[in-house]
């Protein structure tokens, strides 16, 4: 029996060990992963240049406190901004914590500025910030939220599309808009280039802030290093995590000059987050995945996998109703529920997850090689033939 409490409904399966796109089950089996931890795993598993640089760091020091200067940390905030909307960094260890600390650096702002009114942030209903109680009621989900209220104020939502009633929703009291670039958990839905710039152009006519969710779409997934960058817009303030430790825990808010005034000693702190081991984890896969060339292939490897997933989505129409996505963050929509698909491609040996909206997910690592593509490919066109 488990003494895990029973949060998850996790799939019956284990592993011993993983190496790039793959993973080895505890009885023997190899799975190529497209799940990579949920978009997290950036140079897949086992990575040996990431391996180096954690047993490196693991002998020289692991974490110590934030009220000391961590270089490794300052190397990598340098990194992070060179180049980017951004100007500062607060580092922290988890995607929630990340998107929580976005819209305190928000809020601060306006108080700042003697606005303390303006502290509403406008998020799409049925998005996806993460699991804290500030998190799950930015999402304004009826089933992430139900019976842990009392509902936190502050938080107002509108419908994926519908810039009516966003207009209608912005009042004085308004600090922010905060979507996710892509929203991920929601079925792989993308913010048209256009609707960005809108937002952004709203944003300033009203003099609020955009904080764009980039925890799962960012740090090259996209095939750019932020997805808003497509759009060629300057977000305010902009959460990342997933990718950026490749595997290890760290997550971080990327704020520009502006809003970074309210944020003086003693507003916002963490005791693991920047830790040195973290932030030299950090720097490793920074170095590799802002590489254009790297992104470059990851948008090269995109084009491809979609070109084939719509071949596949040509022969086997009443099942694959959409193929969509940007970069390695992709998603095939299913006519019906997803469920026994993604348990048959599992027992074709092809671990994937799922999405909102009968979506499933894939998420390979963004070095996967064009025959690991090509792999999954010949498992998905197998799958839709045989399934009934
Ligand atoms: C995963 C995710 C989060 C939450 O990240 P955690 O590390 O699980 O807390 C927040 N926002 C988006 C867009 C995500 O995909």
């Amino acid at each position: 029996m488990s003494f895990l409490a029973k949060n998850y409904n996790r799939r019956k399966i284990s592993f011993k060990r993983g190496k790039g796109s793959f993973l080895y089950s505890s009885n023997g089996e190899r799975y190529l992963d497209f799940v990579q931890g949920i978009a997290v795993n950036s140079l897949g598993h086992s990575n040996s240049y990431l391996n180096k640089a954690l047993s490196t760091q693991s002998k020289k020091v692991w974490h110590v406190s934030n009220s000391f200067v961590i270089p490794e940390g300052e190397e990598l905030a340098k990194k992070l901004t060179k180049n980017t909307f951004a100007k500062f960094v607060i580092f922290q260890n988890s995607g929630a914590e990340a998107t929580e600390v976005a819209i305190k650096v928000a809020r601060k702002y306006f108080y700042t500025k003697n606005k303390p009114y303006k502290n509403r942030i406008i998020c799409i209903k049925n998005s996806f910030h993460g699991r804290t109680i500030a998190a799950i009621h930015a999402s304004g989900s009826k089933k992430m939220t139900e019976g842990f209220g009392p509902k936190i104020p502050g938080f107002d939502h509108f419908k994926f599309g519908d810039h009516k009633s966003l207009k209608k929703l912005i009042t004085k009291k308004t600090a922010a808009i905060m979507v996710e670039t892509v929203l991920g958990e929601g079925g792989i839905k993308i913010i048209p280039k256009w609707c960005l710039r809108g937002l952004r152009k709203i944003c300033d006519q009203k003099k609020i802030l955009l904080i764009l969710d980039e925890v799962q779409c960012g740090v090259g997934r996209s095939g750019k290093f932020f997805a808003f960058e497509y759009a060629g817009i300057r977000p305010d303030i902009v959460p990342i995590a997933k990718g950026i430790g490749g595997g290890f825990p760290l997550g971080a808010v990327l704020m520009n000059k502006k809003v970074a005034i309210g944020m003086t000693p003693g507003t916002h702190g963490s005791t693991f987050g920047g830790n040195p081991l973290a932030m030299k984890i950090g720097n490793a896969v920074l170095d590799k995945v802002k590489k254009k060339n790297f992104l470059n292939n990851v948008q090269k490897k995109s084009r491809y996998f979609i070109k084939e997933l719509n071949k596949i989505k040509k022969n086997y129409p009443k099942i694959i109703k959409d193929v969509r996505g940007v970069g390695l963050l992709i998603g095939v929509q299913l006519h019906k529920d997803q469920t026994k698909f993604i348990k048959k491609l599992e027992q074709n040996k092809l671990l994937t997850i799922r999405a909102a909206e009968s979506v499933v997910r894939i998420l390979p690592p963004l070095n996967v090689s064009r025959s690991e593509i090509n792999l999954s490919i010949k498992i998905i066109n197998k799958v839709c033939k045989e399934y009934k």
